[in-house]
This record gives C-alpha cells, sequence and structure tokens, in this order.
C-alpha cells in the first residue's frame, strides 16, 4: 500500500548526519580529534555548576535565560536584550532558518560550508545554493555572484569549518553591502574564541541592520555534551526568533555550566594559547612530511594529501594507531582530513604516524 503519510518537501532530501567517530574496534589508547572539541575538557568552574544543579532535577531551568544571557553581554561588551540562547548554536541557525526561509527561497553558504546550512535550508523548505570558495577560502565575489532576489540567508563561518581559513572584516563588510534588503548575514562564530582578540564580529552586528552572529559553547568552552550556543542580532529578528523557540530549550544543567564558564575567561584565554601553539606546531611538522595545509584560525587543521586513495589510508593509518580524525568528503573536500587539535602529545602522535605514513608512501611510488 502506497504511504499516504509524506513529509513537508525538501526533507527527505536531507542525508542523515554522520557524526566523528569516538572508538575503533581493537584498538586501545585511542583519542577523538574528529569533533573539534577541546581536548582540556570544561572549566572546573563548570563542572561545579554542572553538579550543583543535581540536586534540583525536578524544577523546571530558567526560561528567559536572563542569568546566563547577562553574563555573556557582560563578558563580550554586548546587548543581553539581544542575545536568544539555543539547545546548540545549531537550534538557532535552524530558528533563523525556519523564521526566514520557505518554500521558493534561497540559503546561501559556500561549497566548503559547515553541514548544518544546509540541513536548516531543506528542512524549512528552501532551495540551498552553494557559491564556490577560492583555494579553500570564502570568496566574497562568488558569493555575492550567487546572491539573487530570493536570498533570504546567507550563512559563513569565519573561521570556517572544515577549512580553518578566515577573511577580513572588510570582506565581511563587502558582502553585507551587496546583498539585497530582503537578506539577513549570519555569521556564524563558533572558532572565535580562538582568534586572539577577535569579537566575532558582534560590532557589525551592533552597526547594521543585516547581520546576525551565531556563537557556541560547545568548542572552546568545552560544553559540546550540554547543547549549548547562542545568537545575537538586531532586536527585531532576536524577537521573531523567540517567538519559535520553545519555553525551556536549554536544560538547568547546561545554562549553570555555560553561565560559570563564559565567567572564567583566564580558562578560556589558557586554552586558546594552548591551541595556537600546538596548532602551528603541527602544521609545521605536516609540511616537513610532505602534507601541506593552510594556515588555521580555529582548533584543528585541514591536512592536504595527493589524492583520495591517499587521504583514505592516511586515515586508516592514524585510526590504527588510535588516532580519530574526520574525512571530509561531504565537505567536498575528499583529499583532506580535518584534524582537530588535542594536546601537545596527540599533535606529535599525529605528526610521527602522518610522517612514517608519507615516507612509506614516497618509498612505494618509485
Ligand atoms: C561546531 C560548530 C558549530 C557548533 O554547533 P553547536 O550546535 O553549538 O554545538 C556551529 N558552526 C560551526 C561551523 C561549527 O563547526
Amino acid at each position: 500500500m502506497a504511504q499516504k503519510i509524506q513529509p513537508q518537501p525538501g526533507i527527505m532530501d536531507i542525508e542523515l548526519y554522520v557524526g566523528g567517530k569516538g572508538h575503533v574496534d581493537g584498538v586501545s589508547n585511542t583519542v577523538k580529534l574528529s569533533s573539534n572539541e577541546n581536548p582540556y575538557g570544561a572549566c572546573e568552574k563548570a563542572k561545579q555548576a554542572f553538579r550543583a544543579v543535581a540536586g534540583n532535577m525536578h524544577i523546571y531551568p530558567s526560561s528567559d535565560h536572563a542569568e546566563l544571557r547577562h553574563a555573556i553581554a557582560q563578558v563580550n561588551g554586548l546587548d543581553g536584550d539581544r542575545i536568544i540562547c539555543g539547545n546548540g548554536s545549531d537550534e538557532v541557525l535552524s530558528f533563523l532558518t525556519q523564521a526566514y526561509a520557505g518554500v521558493g527561497d534561497e540559503v546561501l553558504f559556500t561549497d566548503h560550508g559547515f553541514s548544518m546550512y544546509r540541513i536548516c535550508a531543506l528542512g524549512a523548505g528552501a532551495t540551498p545554493v552553494e557559491a564556490p570558495e577560492k583555494e579553500r577560502c570564502t570568496d566574497v565575489d562568488a558569493l555575492l555572484a550567487a546572491v539573487t532576489e530570493r536570498t533570504k540567508l546567507v550563512f559563513l563561518a569565519n573561521p570556517n569549518n572544515p577549512t580553518g581559513t578566515m577573511i577580513s572584516e572588510a570582506e565581511i563588510e563587502r558582502l553585507a553591502d551587496g546583498l539585497p534588503a530582503g537578506a539577513l548575514l549570519v555569521l556564524d562564530g563558533a572558532y572565535a574564541e580562538f582568534v586572539e582578540g577577535f569579537d566575532g564580529h558582534a560590532g557589525l552586528v551592533d552597526s547594521r541592520d543585516n547581520v546576525f552572529m551565531t556563537r557556541t559553547f560547545s568548542k572552546i568552552y568545552g560544553l559540546g555534551g550540554l547543547r549549548i550556543g547562542w545568537g545575537y542580532g538586531p532586536a527585531g529578528i532576536v524577537d521573531t526568533l523567540h517567538r519559535l523557540r520553545g519555553p525551556f530549550n536549554i536544560n538547568a544543567g547546561a545554562l549553570a555550566a555555560a553561565e560559570a564558564a563564559v565567567l572564567d575567561q583566564a580558562y578560556v584565554e589558557k586554552c586558546r594559547v594552548e591551541n595556537a601553539k600546538w596548532r602551528d606546531w603541527l602544521i609545521a611538522a605536516l609540511a616537513e612530511a610532505g602534507i601541506p595545509a593552510d594556515a588555521s584560525h580555529a582548533n584543528f587543521v585541514l591536512a592536504r594529501f595527493d589524492s583520495e586513495v591517499e587521504a583514505e589510508a592516511a586515515d586508516e593509518r592514524l585510526k590504527q594507531n588510535g588516532l580519530i580524525v574526520r574525512l571530509v568528503k561531504g565537505y567536498k573536500l575528499p583529499k583532506c582530513l580535518r584534524i582537530t587539535i588535542g594536546k601537545g602529545a596527540d599533535c606529535k602522535r599525529v605528526a610521527a604516524v602522518l610522517k612514517q605514513f608519507k615516507e612509506e608512501q614516497g618509498n612505494s611510488e618509485q
């Protein structure tokens, strides 16, 4: 019998998300470098705050997130009334798409853009449109060339995932200037804290009416398991998104941990410095082994191999040595591996395995 119950258009075009793997059968001492998590975990104060909630699990959480919004606003110098918290920044991206794009509308992003942008667009019945990047870097001219009068949202991560590259604020502003009146530019700042002195383009949000910023506690704050992120934008847009938001979209443990985490900027700074040190070390070590990678502004590097076959073999070799990284074929980068910056010892293991791998590749070619 034919199924009469059918989903809305677009939804069955969404490919099921495959997350970063966390273990390898038969291999011990594994380290997960596949999801850009903080290798040092969350700060102690966040852990304490989370534990303190345990005795009150029967109480509904705050529905306006006022305390967390206040803390975020205070630390980042923002207007707390224009912050919206989400169950991960993914949820904020999803609210934005639901609110501003539907059937017949276009959602624009780059061809190596974050996977959620396509999922959100299709989920809202809108048409995803990809603009090419130039040498794995956002190309504002290509984005502007892809804009039509049906473009409603432009999603751009800066720094980008999975490339790690970044463009200047002047370029971002040129993009915002070139958009039609009905289009909103969403700047995804998931990796903003890894860039020293960077506000995630919050200044552009304040000075314009067509720019929105999203941020997350999943990356440098080490709270990926709790699912919490936030957005900052023009008052009218934030008000619109609040109407879509479930009143209790964030649980009490996540709210408490995030508030403690954002107030502990000394910990964030320590993580930022450590990440930059080992990221630059790993890029240099890979270069020495004959594996190029772009300068990265985030907590991962994108290692380039000579072919898709070689990238897959390198991935397998790393895996057999307990090092789980990410193949990024789904991001149209089949010759690349995205490697999260772990602790120093993890980076050294990655470099040693890949150096030997590359030497063997060279020998077998002769
Ligand atoms: C990890 C990541 C996010 C964060 O998603 P959460 O839902 O907050 O965990 C958002 N955007 C990009 C580009 C990311 O890499």
